[in-house]
């Protein structure tokens, strides 16, 4: 049972392909990072999960089969959208009257517990809450619904460093009290790197990496070296990007799961997810998957001395 299921899935606004070709399949009971640059259709790609817009192309469905945007799809997935966005007159307690009545299901048990430890007066317009608390009555709404799939775009982008600390931390006991799965579109990279055990990289509206995590921490090294030799050794390894340093050449290699033998006086060190995404990030055409080694004069990316 995936719970995002998508073949050959496209969206099209007039002549521009906002997601174009996108096949993925995610497994439940993971915590998903999508990760990609401004304009790489990830809030797209989320949309048509949740049913919000329909596909120009291809199909997207739902834990277990179910067709995106269908009553029982809307039932298991609860979405928060960037921003956010409340109706800022009305009180906490009005906003949790409404989604209650707009829901089959709502535990207000739940909502009015959270909230308390949250100390979010119930009487307070929502508009005058502050944005972090905003945030955390958005999520609180939607954990409320008891789904099976928490959908996240950009939730905390006008966050403090304090205030995504605490969101993160609801829904990540959402994730261990009752086994909801979590796709997160973010471009928080370390925060991603502590919580997500699942990656989807977005690139120019297709999917360019997918696994989890530690599938795809386990077969990228890196290889660090003197500038001079790191051509010569790069045509013999699956090179997905080239960073230089001190005289020193970084290669972010993809290895079969086998190990490289490290050329002499080179070093070999495992990569952070940060690294890893950072890598794809700055590599649009680099596919996820391994294959041959691709020999190419390297354009090492310079970074700070
Ligand atoms: P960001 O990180 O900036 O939020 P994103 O990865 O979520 O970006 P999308 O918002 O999905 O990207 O947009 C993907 C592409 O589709 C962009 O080129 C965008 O301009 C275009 N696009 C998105 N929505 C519309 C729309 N309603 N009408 C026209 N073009 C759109």
């Amino acid at each position: 049972m995936n719970v995002i299921e998508a073949t050959g899935l496209g969206k099209r606004y007039g002549s521009t392909w906002a997601l174009r070709e996108c096949s993925l399949a995610i497994p439940p009971g993971h915590v998903v990072a999508l990760v990609g640059p401004n304009g790489a259709g990830k809030t797209t790609l989320l949309n048509l999960a949740v049913g919000l817009t329909a596909p120009s192309a291809g199909t997207v469905t739902v834990l277990g089969g179910t067709p995106a945007g269908s009553p029982a799809a809307r039932e298991g997935i609860a979405f928060v959208a960037q921003d956010a966005p409340l109706h800022k007159n009305l009180s906490v307690a009005d906003m949790l009257h409404l989604t209650r009545n707009l829901n089959l299901h709502f535990d207000q048990g739940y909502a009015e517990a959270r909230l308390g430890e949250l100390a979010i007066p119930l009487d307070r317009k929502a508009g005058k809450l502050s944005g972090g608390q905003q945030a955390q009555l958005a999520l609180t709404l939607a954990l409320s619904r008891r789904p099976q799939l928490l959908v996240l775009d950009e939730p905390m982008a006008s966050l403090d460093p304090l205030a995504r600390h605490d969101f993160m931390a609801t829904v990540m006991a959402a994730v261990a009290d009752d086994g909801v799965s979590v796709v997160l579109s973010s471009h928080a990279l370390a925060e991603l790197e502590r919580v997500a055990d699942y990656l989807v990289i977005l690139s120019n509206g297709s999917v360019q990496v997918a696994g989890e995590v530690d599938d795809l921490l386990a077969c990228h090294r890196v290889f660090s070296g003197p500038d001079d030799e790191a051509n010569r050794y790069a045509e013999h390894l699956d090179v997905v990007h080239a960073l230089h340093s001190k005289a020193q050449t970084h290669l972010l290699i993809r290895t079969d799961g086998s190990t490289n033998p490290v050329p002499p006086g080179w070093k070999a060190r495992q990569i952070s997810l940060e690294e890893l995404a950072l890598a794809y990030l700055r590599e649009p055409d680099a596919a996820s998957l391994p294959g041959p080694s691709r020999a190419r004069q390297l354009e090492p990316t310079e970074v700070a001395r």
